[in-house]
């Protein structure tokens, strides 16, 4: 029986505007996910939207909306995004204003404050409210501002908050962070999160008085006091499973016996590989197998994307622009760019330029051309009962079930298959089957057919990347038909 696996995105904030460095989580997230469906494996796949919190209160009130009404509307614009990048149908959608969310949010609260890890006490700090995290004067650039968010002033905080004991449940991070080397991918940022650990942790926040911020789930038995949103949203990700309801068959599958597996941004590490497994191990529940950490998709010039600055590319710019020279693959070429051209770790650069570059070079010239080629051969020499068994597995390929399965190097797995793609160009190119077919028409078919088996393999190892366009070689393979007109036409 295979293991079950449990992925999840981080739950971008309702008034983030999703652009593509966005998208790359969610696409990343999802090749994953669909990857571990084709090799036999159960997953629950989850996303959302994080709903509450000061930020989303303000933006609310600048537009004349209630929070609620506000985080509605957004969600449907999330879900359409979600959907134009073809993330797979069956993921599950949580909001942090779900009933049963919420429920969960104040049953976790009550656990780590019935085992020792929740008190109140006076507060006084220095607050992003973009970040939604308390911070350091180390962490503030020379204007006294966040680095991440230089438009906004720091807020100082001065009231009584319920605090989570980070300090108190240190060792045990410490031990995790021991036994499992491998729970943040990649190897660098793990050692980013064990050093902040090892320079020790400050208790933090977990509330707001909701005479001053009022949206939030209510603290269990304090009418004064919300949680504030970390405590708040990243009990998500066993909410989302039914943790804390009734019915704890799905939690009991994915989170206590399969493996879990959360994608974020950088920008997430801290809370994800941190302050979540905290506030597992002082609630007694299992913690995460890996999270694995991208990088920033940046701007030309590694600027960061940024209204403001004019040069943010949203998903809808890049699909908008595709659909007339790949029709229905459009969703496959923003795939393609996010998860071959970038880099699966660090940071890097794209514009909408780039992706021209790379789609005329890797999916007009490259995939798009040689399905065009090797399925006129078949079309013209093969006949359809001929074909061998079309049924191939993705991971009888050692080198791609190795970067996919251990190093979660999405860059590395499509250069793979890309490098399929030229030797079967060149090999066309040196072999000519197109010549050899008219003077030995054995050894011609015997050349086509191997092709044909090549292409095969390709469509199947770009499944959980481009899935669109797998299903269409695999059909055109199947009909041993070329193409009607090419899969992806120059731009
Ligand atoms: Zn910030």
């Amino acid at each position: 029986m295979n293991k079950p696996f449990y992925i999840t995105t981080t739950l971008p904030y309702v008034n983030a505007e999703l652009h593509i460095g966005h998208a790359l989580e969610f696409v990343r997230a999802d090749a994953f996910a669909r990857y571990k469906k084709i090799t036999g494996h159960e997953v629950f796949f989850n996303t959302g939207t994080d709903e509450h919190g000061k930020k989303i209160l303000e933006t609310a009130e600048r537009e004349g909306k209630n929070p609620k009404e506000y985080a509605d509307l957004y969600f449907e614009k999330f879900k359409r995004t979600v959907s134009a990048l073809d993330i797979s149908e069956d993921v599950h959608f949580i909001r942090t204003t779900d009933a049963h969310h919420e429920h969960a949010a104040q049953a976790i609260w009550r656990l780590c404050r019935d085992r020792g890890y929740i008190y109140k006490k006076n507060y006084q700090a220095k607050y992003c409210v973009g970040c939604e995290l308390e911070k350091t004067d180390s962490e503030l650039d020379e204007n006294g501002r966040c680095p991440i968010h230089p438009n906004r002033e720091i807020e100082l905080l001065d009231e009584e908050n319920y605090f989570f004991a980070y300090s108190k449940i240190a060792p045990h991070l410490e031990k995790l962070y021991g036994d499992k080397p491998e729970l943040v991918i990649p190897d660098f940022r793990f050692n980013e999160m064990k050093a902040f650990l090892s320079r020790g942790l400050t208790d933090f926040s977990i509330s707001r008085l909701k005479s001053k911020m009022s949206w939030g789930v209510p603290v269990p038995d304090d009418d004064e006091h919300v949680m504030y949103v970390w405590f708040d949203a990243l009990t998500n990700y066993i909410s989302t499973l039914g943790w804390g309801s009734d019915d704890l068959s799905l939690y009991e599958k994915f989170w206590v016996n399969g493996e879990k597996i959360q994608f974020c941004g950088k920008d997430n590490t801290r809370p994800q590989s941190m302050m979540w497994q905290a506030i597992l191990l002082a609630a007694g529940l299992p913690t995460t197998d890996h999270i694995v950490v991208n990088g920033f998709l940046n701007a030309e010039g590694g600027v960061k994307m940024s209204k403001s600055l004019g040069n943010v590319v949203t998903p809808e710019d890049v699909l908008k622009e595709y659909e007339s020279c790949a029709g229905d693959l459009a969703s496959d070429v923003l795939r393609y760019a996010l998860l071959r051209h970038s880099n699966s770790f660090e940071d890097f650069s794209m514009t909408a330029e780039n992706i021209r570059e790379y789609y005329n070079a890797g999916l007009a010239n490259g995939l798009g051309n040689l399905v065009s080629r090797v399925m006129k051969l078949a079309e013209d020499y093969l006949v359809q009962s001929e074909q061998q068994n079309l049924l191939a597995h993705i991971e009888k390929d050692s080198s791609f079930k190795d970067v996919m399965e251990n190093r979660f190097d999405f860059k590395l797995a499509m250069e793979i298959v890309w490098i399929y793609i030229s030797n079967m160009d060149e090999s066309i190119q040196k072999e000519e089957p197109f010549k050899v077919i008219k003077q030995d028409r054995e050894k011609g078919i015997k050349m086509i057919k191997k092709l044909v088996l090549e292409l095969l393999h390709i469509a199947n190892l770009i499944e959980p990347f481009m899935p669109k366009t797998s299903a269409i070689i695999l059909d055109l393979i199947e009909q041993n038909k070329k193409p009607e007109k090419p899969l992806f036409l120059r731009i």
